[in-house]
């Protein structure tokens, strides 16, 4: 069989995902529901029960539900008072929608590296970060940590540098619904926490948000930011500027009957991640992303990083065999003080000699389809193609250079 005919064979495979939705079924009882009440809108029975289903099980005493977790975390900043010439602190190693929001408010972000350790923001680096600003009489208005993947950061270490420098946390919880250090949630650390409903998330309300606190007063000022900040009057006034941020009662909906499978859901994707390391562990060019001792990762992602010389070079032919056979993957996070948006952005290495771990997880590292519904013969499939990759790179290492 020529490489034509091979590629033309993989192609008639259907596609695997990275990480598709994966709905129960009884999300249409509770959209049926909301039809047969009318509350179609962005307000109603659902939002309020999400809300608070929400909060129970993450164990915050409130959450407010929102349309993304981007606007989650603007009403997070907001609230903490961020404004013109502000700074945050916010983890480098994210999706870009973890910053964009410093900026609507006319802030400016200060990127902090990760650790080796949980890949996440370095206590190292902040605490030396904190120093200067505290000594520059110019602390940040707030520190935004990230729990990538689904990998909790190192909650104690960032809370005792936070606490001491009196600089509030908000955790990005968007990848990490269900994860937990030692038994408590993610999200439920910092002075508030936001999660993502996004299609690609653990659970999905097809696009949504929420953000969670344990100040019950401050999330009733976000659902006043988020409905246009309508003053309590009859007629229509306004003594300030708001959003549209609320969550629509049928997407709450959607998101009840989700909440209602996160734990199975959890469960199906560490199974996923052991699956891949058992058959693949055994490789000395591969290490899975660590887990931090006494905290659960939800495993959002399978990510692992390539160990050998040729890293990158063999990263980059196990994502072109994979696309070959119909497989999505994905490189890590591209950290954002490497983004063309935010150039010239401060950064704060995690090692003194200026090396970024978050820059070395970016050049070595790759994502694996993690689906909660993945059947173990798609993954076989996966599990497959990147056995011959690397077994090719032990026997020829020529033919792993991609032109
Ligand atoms: C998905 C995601 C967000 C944004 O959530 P949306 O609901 O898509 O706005 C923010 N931060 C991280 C780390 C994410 O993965």
């Amino acid at each position: 069989m020529t490489a034509q005919q091979a590629t033309a064979q993989q192609a008639q495979l259907h596609k695997i995902y990275l990480s598709p939705p994966h709905m129960s079924g009884n999300e249409q009882h509770y959209l049926n529901e909301a039809f047969h009440s009318n509350w179609i809108a962005p307000v109603g029975p659902h939002v309020d029960a999400f809300e608070s289903e929400l909060a129970a099980y993450t164990g915050a005493k409130g959450a407010a539900a929102v349309s993304s977790g981007t606007a989650a975390i603007h009403l997070a900043l907001q609230l903490l008072g961020v404004g013109e010439g502000d700074t945050v602190f916010c983890q480098s190693f994210t999706f870009v929608a973890t910053a964009n929001p410093i900026r609507y408010l006319g802030a400016d972000p200060v990127f902090i590296d990760s650790e080796p350790g949980t890949w996440n923001m370095s206590p190292l680096a902040l605490r030396r970060a904190l120093a200067e600003a505290a000594a520059a009489h110019s602390l940040p208005k707030a520190v935004l940590v990230v729990h990538l993947y689904g990998g909790m950061a190192d909650m104690e270490e960032i809370m005792a540098v936070c606490n001491q420098y009196g600089v509030p946390l908000i955790e990005d919880a968007a990848e990490s619904l269900g994860s937990t250090y030692r038994g408590r949630q993610s999200g439920t650390f910092g002075q508030f926490g936001i999660f993502s409903f996004n299609g690609n998330k653990i659970i999905t309300t097809s696009g949504g948000g929420m953000l969670i606190s344990d100040d019950t007063e401050a999330l009733g000022r976000a659902r006043f930011l988020a409905t246009q900040g309508r003053d309590n009057a009859r007629h229509y006034q306004h003594s300030q500027m708001g959003y549209n941020y609320r969550m629509s009662n049928l997407l709450a909906g959607v998101g009840r009957a989700q909440l209602e499978v996160l734990n199975e859901r959890v469960a199906a994707r560490r199974s996923v991640f052991r699956r891949y390391e058992e058959t693949l562990g055994g490789y000395a060019e591969l290490a899975f992303m660590p887990e931090l001792p006494g905290t659960s990762s939800n495993r959002w992602l399978t990510a692992l990083t390539i160990q050998c010389a040729e890293a990158e070079q063999l990263r980059d032919s196990l994502l072109i065999e994979l696309e070959l056979a119909n497989i999505e993957a994905r490189p890590l996070w591209k950290p954002l003080h490497l983004q063309p948006l935010f150039q010239g952005t401060k950064f704060y290495s995690h090692s003194l000699d200026g090396r970024a771990v978050c820059e070395d997880l970016f050049h070595r590292g790759l994502c694996l389809p993690s689906g909660s519904a993945l059947k173990v013969e798609d993954q076989q499939r996966v599990i497959e193609v990147i056995q011959s990759v690397i077994d090719a790179a032990a026997y020829s290492p020529q033919s792993l250079i991609v032109s």
